[in-house]
């Protein structure tokens, strides 16, 4: 349950930043936290994404001031008007973006920066499959995997969202709810699967994804929108064509205060150059977090939802 509730502002830890909020991004994760599915100690302040201004600084930060825009991911207590933030995960904003587009890139566009580059290297002329690709990862996907220079299949749940994904840039998009993606995935590939699938649906889309590979070709598993996928027979690895499967997390990906510069900068940079385009769904009340993970949830969604304080 996700309540309202008066606390008092945090005091900064010497090596943690106070930053007045401006918008906080909401991300599945946070769904995941609330239903326990990610244990923590209860209650506790939800979200993992924000932007906002510094307003005070532990006595052993050099990076940034008061008076800085800065945006931040995977610290959490971001459901909120005030939070103490290491001041290591923050990074500035460029001046050409405003908080909401700040808050509304980080987690979001990191974490397919991280996917594409890192996780499995995506190359130009290879063949991607992205599921929910109408979601805010997946529309961020989509647009990154063009610019490499791949060929995107993308699914969604309804025709309208398959049309946002096509705009986005995806070469084709199943409508998984209607048409059998695996069956429409051996169709669009002359029988010969894809290199990679980026799933952050899970349990509704995992055994399939297996069938739609080329040998040796990776299962990113990012998520599992849908619910936890079931314990897995490694054996199927092999005798589907020796794949491999990989289940990562931002948190690992932005470790160093180096990666996480790049990460962030090359997405936010992208934005600013309108070379990626953000799709804000809808901004909601800071008490109105309830609603807007009910709408997360029910699949109502497209692109990214933002609380504002
Ligand atoms: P989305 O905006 O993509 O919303 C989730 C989408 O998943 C829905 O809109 C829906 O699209 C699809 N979906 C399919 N089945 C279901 C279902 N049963 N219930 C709900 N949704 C379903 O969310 P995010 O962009 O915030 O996150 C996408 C995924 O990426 C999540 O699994 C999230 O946990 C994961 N993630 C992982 C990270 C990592 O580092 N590992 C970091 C960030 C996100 P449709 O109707 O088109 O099927």
């Amino acid at each position: 349950m996700l309540t309202p509730t008066d606390l008092p502002v945090p005091s900064p830890k010497p090596n943690e930043a106070l930053v007045e909020i401006k918008a906080t991004g909401v991300n599945f994760i946070d769904v995941y936290f609330r239903e326990g599915r990610y244990p923590t100690q209860l209650p506790f302040v939800n979200g993992q994404e924000a932007a906002g201004v510094v307003v005070e600084t532990g006595s052993e930060v050099t990076n940034v001031q008061r008076g800085d825009r800065v945006a931040y991911t995977s610290a959490l207590g971001s459901y909120a008007r005030y939070a103490a933030v290491p001041a290591d995960r923050l990074v500035k904003i460029p001046d050409e973006l405003d908080f909401e587009q700040a808050a509304a890139a980080m987690l979001q566009g990191m974490t397919a920066h991280y996917l594409l580059y890192s996780t499995y290297p995506l190359k130009k002329g290879e063949t991607a499959l992205i599921h929910a690709a109408a979601g805010g990862v997946g529309l961020l996907l989509v647009q990154m995997a063009k610019r490499i220079g791949a060929r995107v299949i993308g699914t969604a749940g309804t025709q309208e969202k398959a049309q946002l994904a096509r705009d986005a840039g995806a070469d084709e998009c199943i409508v998984y709810t209607e048409a059998d993606f695996e069956t429409e995935t051996q169709r669009l590939t002359g029988g010969k699967g894809v290199e990679v699938v980026y799933d952050g649906v899970g349990k509704a889309t995992f055994a399939k994804d297996l069938n739609v590979l080329r040998p040796r070709g990776y299962l990113v598993l990012f998520g599992g929108a849908s619910g936890a996928v079931p314990p897995f027979d490694l054996i199927q690895l092999s005798q589907k064509g020796s794949l491999f499967i990989t289940r990562p997390t931002l948190v690992h990906y932005t470790a160093t205060r180096e990666e996480l510069e790049w990460r962030a900068n090359d997405v936010l940079q992208m934005i600013a150059r309108g070379e990626l385009k953000l799709r804000i769904h809808k901004t909601y009340p800071l008490a109105d977090a309830a609603a807007a993970h009910r709408d997360l949830e029910g699949r109502k969604t497209t692109g990214k939802l933002l609380l504002i304080p």
